[in-house]
């Protein structure tokens, strides 16, 4: 039977079955398969289907937030090696030297640390750190020899010679005693 593409509107020639199927289900014959691809067509450029794509993304992300975790967590537990996870990390080290000595990420590990430290006082932690820019104001206006002698650390080479050689000496005098015993 002849019919004519419903796309480029060419006579083609299909068999009577088929044509009264089509007939049957309102369906439309073409010609050929370039013809049903270009009658789909519905005019979009490519950045308008790149922008509609996108946004159909990010709501069907919000929308199975929870079913895409889930698969991801899987994948990560059946694929992890802990063995290759190190060698990747090891090739990357040098990078995270470098984003560890940024004077930004120094200031702000300080900070951390600080917070980590203090939280171990609990409802304390407060009055911990309190306690410590207190302490560092008071040696701030502290002379050298305030903060030596505070800790006990004035002269501490010249204690430590007399204290040698007194033991020095009491060592001398009981082997001494001990020869002549
Ligand atoms: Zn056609």
């Amino acid at each position: 039977m002849i019919v004519y593409c419903a796309n480029c509107c060419e006579p083609v020639e299909k068999r009577a079955i088929d044509v009264t199927r089509a007939a049957k289900i309102g369906a439309r014959l073409f010609c050929s398969l370039a013809c049903v691809a270009m009658q789909r067509r519905v005019g979009k450029t490519k950045a308008q289907k790149v922008a509609e794509k996108r946004l159909y993304d990010m709501a069907y992300r919000e929308k199975n937030m929870a079913m895409l975790k889930a698969k991801k967590r899987a994948y990560f537990e059946r694929t992890y090696d802990p063995r290759k996870a190190a060698v990747e990390r090891k090739a990357r080290m040098h990078l995270h030297v470098a984003y560890c000595r940024q004077p930004r990420y120094k200031a702000w590990k300080r900070q951390y640390d600080m917070k980590l430290r203090a939280s171990e006082y609990g409802p304390f932690a407060d009055a911990y750190l309190l306690a410590i820019k207190l302490n560092r104001e008071i040696k701030s206006k502290a002379t050298n020899y305030e903060i030596r002698s505070e800790n006990q650390t004035l002269n501490k080479k010249q204690a430590r010679t007399r204290q040698g050689f007194a033991a020095y000496s009491r060592d001398r005098n009981s082997s001494a005693q001990g020869k002549h015993a």
